[in-house]
């Protein structure tokens, strides 16, 4: 079929025409699935695989409560946990990040306000934010 219609390449900068029914040439496909793959690969690498996921899901079956200093379980403030906190950072103990007496179960913003406590954050946070000024 000599007349196909032909388009240029959907990638920025590509003049390379390619048939129908493809978005992209042949290189920048390869590059498009090489991104999907290292994607992948980065959340593996980050310890957040199948394991962690289904460890997580049983920890907070069991855990429903965030069990952060503000909260202790349930004793102080009833919120429901949605994740799991590492009590000794991964970094520092990865041999204890699939290791039940090393999770804390915390709702989603007490993890984020313990984040921003124990990494230096928060002042950080106090510093770009001018109250009455957030648009
Ligand atoms: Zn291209
Ligand atoms: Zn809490």
């Amino acid at each position: 079929m000599p007349y196909a219609p032909r388009k240029p390449c959907a990638a920025m900068g590509c003049g390379a025409l390619v048939g129908s029914g493809t978005r992209y040439c042949e290189a920048h496909q390869r590059a498009k699935y090489r991104e999907i793959d290292r994607a992948r690969g980065t959340t593996t690498q980050r310890g957040y695989d199948g394991t962690w996921q289904k460890l997580r899901l049983a920890f907070l079956a069991a855990h429903p409560l965030c069990e952060c200093d503000d909260c202790g379980a349930g004793r102080i403030r009833l919120t429901p946990a949605d994740v799991v906190d590492h009590i000794v950072p991964i970094a520092k103990r990865p041999d204890l990040r699939l290791d039940w007496s090393n999770l804390r179960a915390m709702a989603k913003a007490c993890h984020d306000r313990h984040t921003a406590r124990t990494q230096g954050f928060a002042q950080v946070g106090r510093a770009g934010r001018i109250p009455g000024r957030v648009r």
